[in-house]
């Protein structure tokens, strides 16, 4: 992608708002480089996102057989609280540059695509049902201000659109500020997101008894999700079901 906010920081406010609107338009494939109008060309999407795994229809990490009528062992062992979970991808080379791009590089031009394809994922996976309401993961007062923008919300704005279902960007916000998961150990990362997050006092009749759908980025150990998830089911939630563009898969 030729153009990235971060690149643009210096710029005078009239300067800014058209080098944005121009950054906003994709004139390069994010992959390979190439002319294209999407985000990323046709060539590489048919490449590296295509065909997509059998998934555990619950946490989504890959299935062994192409089989997805039931949960994977783990789940089926130890359910979450989450009730289904669609991903676009794997969070791997190359497709795993995307995600850094959006979320470090500030190309905001991708969220609109992982959001689409995102969308298109879970239509797909029909007759599951769509949830009542989306949100974003919510990303901490002081991240945000660091980052400029939550990404997980980006991606669920598209995501929207394209399944025709409301958005509330506040139906969960986080309680306390809490380490980047990144930056825990494996094993701590449940206890680190424990109790980070509450239902917004005003959207709590969007949250009883209705299907909720939570959209971030990327899941890895499912430890943020999860916690949302419950959450949500603390505070009434019929279901909730994720939507991530990518899925980290089992080591
Ligand atoms: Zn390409
Ligand atoms: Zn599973």
């Amino acid at each position: 992608m030729r153009h990235c906010l971060h690149a643009l920081a210096s710029r005078w406010p009239w300067q800014l708002a058209r080098s944005l609107s121009a950054s906003l338009l994709p004139t390069s494939c994010a992959l390979c480089g190439m002319d294209s109008d999407a985000a990323v060309c046709g060539p590489c999407q048919a490449h590296f996102l295509a065909p997509a795994p059998a998934r555990c229809r619950c946490c989504a990490n890959p299935l062994a057989a192409r089989d997805a009528r039931w949960p994977c062992a783990a789940c089926q062992s130890a359910p979450p609280a989450y009730d289904a979970t669609v991903a676009v991808t794997d969070y791997a080379a190359p497709v795993d540059q995307l995600v850094l791009q959006l979320k470090f590089g500030a190309c905001l031009a991708l969220a609109p695509w992982m959001g689409q394809r995102l969308g298109q994922a879970a239509l797909g996976q029909r007759p599951q049902a769509l949830p009542d309401v989306l949100c974003a993961v919510p990303l901490g007062p002081q991240r945000l201000i660091e980052r400029g923008f939550n990404q997980a919300l980006e991606i669920a704005r598209p995501l929207a659109r394209t399944l025709g279902v409301p958005l509330h960007a506040q139906l969960a916000l986080r309680a306390r500020e809490t380490q980047a998961q990144s930056a825990v150990a494996p094993a701590d990362r449940r206890r680190n997101i424990r109790h980070a997050f509450i239902v917004a006092p005003d959207a709590l009749a969007l949250v009883r008894g209705r299907h909720i759908g939570v959209v971030d980025d990327v899941m890895t150990s499912g430890a943020t999700l999860n916690e949302l998830a419950r959450t949500f089911k603390r505070f009434g939630a019929a279901r909730v079901s994720n939507f991530v563009f990518a899925r980290t898969p089992p080591h």
